[in-house]
C-alpha cells in the first residue's frame, strides 16, 4: 500500500511495473483512483471465485470464501483520508509513506487533520512494515509513534541549491521546539533533529548519494553494509529520487530481485500528465512538457526542474478550483513564484477558473503574465509563436483537458 501526499501514483505504478517485470500477477489501481471506491473497484475487478465479479465489495473479494484474487500481489495507492477505512479490511505487509505535504486543504482541513486520520489508521493497523521517507520529520514522527517495524530511505547529501520557504512541519511534532537542520532538500525535507527532546531523522536504511539531476536522473543507493547500486532513469526532478528509493527499498525488504531495476526504469512511462512529454508541430520539433502541480511542494519542485533546463522556454499555468482541486487557492501564496523571474522564461500565460488569482500572485512578485480563456487557446498561441520548448503546469481538473488536447496535437 502506498500513501502520502506527493508522489504516490508514480511510486505505486513503478512498484507494479517492477513486480510485473519479475513475472508476478499484480492487482493495482494504476490510474490513481485512490479513494475507498477506487481501491474496491481494483480488487473487485480482479476477483474470481463462485461469486467472483459479483463480490463487488472488496471485503468479499479480499477475504473469501465468496471470491479470491487471482494475483500474487495487490499494489494499491490509497488516499490519506481513505487509509483509515481501507486499513480496516486490508492488511498490507508493507506500507510506503512518501511524505506529508500541505495538499488539497478544502477536502480535509489542514495537514494536522490528515495527520491525525492517518496516524489513527496506522496505529490501529495490524503489524506491517512501514517504509518511510526518513527525510520528512512529519512522516518519521508518525512512524515512530506506531509499533510497526520501520524501514527508511533518504538522501544523505545536499543536492539542490533551492531557496524554498515553505514552513509547515518545521517544528518538532513531539515537543514543539523548532527543528534544527543540517540542510533542506525542499519543503520540510532534509537532515533534521530536535535540540530539545532528541527526536530526529531516523537512521537511513537506504540512502541516496552522488545524485545527478541532468541530463537524466542518476544516483547510488547504498544499503547499510552492502555495495552501492547505481541507478539511472530517463526522468528529471529531484522528487523522483524519493519515488525510486521507496520502490527499491520495498523490493529489497521483500527479498525480491532489484537486478532489472534500471531496465524497468528505462522504459517506465510517467503516468497520465506526470512529466509527460509531447512532440508536436512540423517535424515534431516543438516539445511540450505537461506536469501536475497541485500544491506548494509540488509546484516548487516543478519550478526547480524547469529551471534546471537552461534553454529558452514558455510557460503556461492553469489553476482551477473545482471540488477535486480544493476550493481554496490560497496555497498559491506559498509557492516561490519569484523564481520565475528567470532569463530563460520568455513568457508566462495563465488560464483556468482562477487565472486572475494566479495573475495577481505573479504581479505581486513583479512578474508579467498574459491571460488565455482556456488551456487549448494558450497552447495554440504559444505554438503559433514558434515556441519549441513549452511547459504546461496544471492542477488536478485541468490535467485531463490539457492531456487530451496535447495527445490530439501529437497525432
Ligand atoms: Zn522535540
Amino acid at each position: 500500500m502506498t500513501c502520502g501526499t506527493n508522489g504516490k501514483t508514480t511510486t505505486n505504478n513503478l512498484l507494479c511495473s517492477m513486480l510485473e517485470a519479475q513475472g508476478f500477477r499484480v492487482v493495482s489501481n494504476r490510474l490513481g483512483a485512490n479513494m475507498v471506491e477506487g481501491v474496491a473497484a481494483a480488487l473487485a475487478t480482479a476477483a474470481k471465485g463462485p461469486l467472483g465479479y459479483l463480490a463487488v465489495g472488496y471485503l468479499a473479494a479480499a477475504k473469501g470464501p465468496l471470491g479470491y484474487l487471482a494475483a500474487d500481489f495487490a499494489c494499491l495507492e490509497v488516499d490519506e483520508a481513505s487509509a483509515a477505512r481501507v486499513l480496516q479490511d486490508l492488511h498490507p505487509d508493507f506500507m510506503i509513506l512518501t511524505g506529508l505535504f500541505r495538499d488539497q486543504l478544502d477536502r480535509y482541513g489542514e495537514i494536522d487533520l490528515t495527520m491525525k486520520a492517518l496516524e489513527k489508521a496506522i496505529l490501529e493497523a495490524p503489524d506491517m512494515t512501514l517504509v518511510i521517507n526518513g527525510d520528512d520529520p512529519l512522516t518519521a514522527y508518525l512512524a515512530k509513534k506506531s509499533a510497526h517495524r520501520i524501514v527508511s530511505y533518504g538522501v544523505n547529501e545536499k543536492v539542490t541549491g533551492d531557496v524554498d520557504v515553505i514552513r509547515e512541519g518545521r517544528f518538532c511534532e513531539n515537543c514543539g521546539a523548532p527543528l534544527q537542520y543540517d540542510f533542506y532538500h525542499f519543503s520540510q525535507l532534509g537532515v533534521y533533529r530536535c535540540p530539545s527532546c532528541g527526536f530526529g531523522r531516523p537512521e537511513i536504511d537506504y540512502a541516496a548519494y552522488g545524485v545527478r539531476l541532468s541530463p537524466q536522473l542518476s544516483f547510488d543507493i547504498q544499503k547499510i553494509n552492502s555495495a552501492p547500486v547505481r541507478i539511472s532513469a530517463p526522468m528529471t526532478g529531484f522528487y523522483n529520487v524519493y519515488n525510486i528509493l521507496a520502490v527499491f527499498s520495498v523490493l529489497r525488504e521483500m527479498k525480491l530481485s532489484t537486478e532489472m531495476f534500471s531496465e524497468v526504469l528505462s522504459s517506465f512511462k510517467p503516468q497520465f500528465g506526470r512529466g509527460e512529454i509531447f512532440h508536436v508541430g512540423e517535424k515534431r520539433r516543438q516539445k511540450v512538457l505537461l506536469n501536475l502541480a497541485k500544491n506548494p511542494a509540488g509546484f516548487n519542485q516543478n519550478i526547480s526542474a524547469m529551471l534546471q533546463d537552461r534553454s529558452p522556454k514558455d510557460l503556461i499555468i492553469v489553476i482551477n478550483d473545482n471540488a477535486q482541486d480544493g476550493r481554496d487557492v490560497s496555497w498559491l501564496w506559498d509557492v516561490d513564484f519569484d523564481r520565475l523571474a528567470d532569463e530563460t522564461i520568455r513568457s508566462i500565460t495563465v488560464s483556468g477558473l482562477r487565472a486572475l488569482d494566479m495573475q495577481l500572485r505573479l504581479k505581486y512578485v513583479d512578474i508579467k503574465s498574459e491571460r488565455a480563456p482556456d488551456v487549448e487557446k494558450a497552447i495554440d498561441e504559444r505554438l503559433a509563436d514558434g515556441c519549441e520548448n513549452l511547459y504546461v503546469l496544471v492542477n488536478y481538473t485541468a490535467l485531463y483537458e490539457a492531456h487530451k488536447y496535447l495527445e490530439g496535437l501529437e497525432k
